[in-house]
């Protein structure tokens, strides 16, 4: 055994793992983005971000998909309906706020 808990500390942290995971998956199921596929969540520098924005307005993990972003400090595409500037600019001001 480990001081940090051996192989029941590590089954532990696997559990919480995989609910983590199964919790990110889940929303992800939702996503409208992935029903209507194609690349426009990652536009290439000067392409337009309104087609994925479009689709992001209509979507029902939109909240939970920026969460997601902020959370994960994910600095590339659109998600949740944001963009990678839109996103820096909302983490700004909440950094501002508290
Ligand atoms: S908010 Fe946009 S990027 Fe996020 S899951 Fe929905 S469609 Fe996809």
């Amino acid at each position: 055994m480990t001081a940090w808990g051996g192989d029941a500390a590590a089954l532990t942290l696997l559990r919480i793992v995989s609910a983590a995971s199964a919790a990110e998956a889940s929303w992800m199921d939702f996503a409208a983005c992935a029903e209507v596929g194609g690349d426009q969540w990652f536009p290439e520098k000067g392409e337009p971000v309104a087609p994925a924005k479009r689709v992001c307005a209509g979507c029902r993990v939109k909240e939970l998909c920026l969460g997601y972003a902020l959370e994960h400090r994910i600095s590339h595409g659109v998600w949740g309906g944001l963009s990678e500037h839109e996103r820096r600019d909302l983490l700004r001001q909440r950094r501002r706020a508290a």
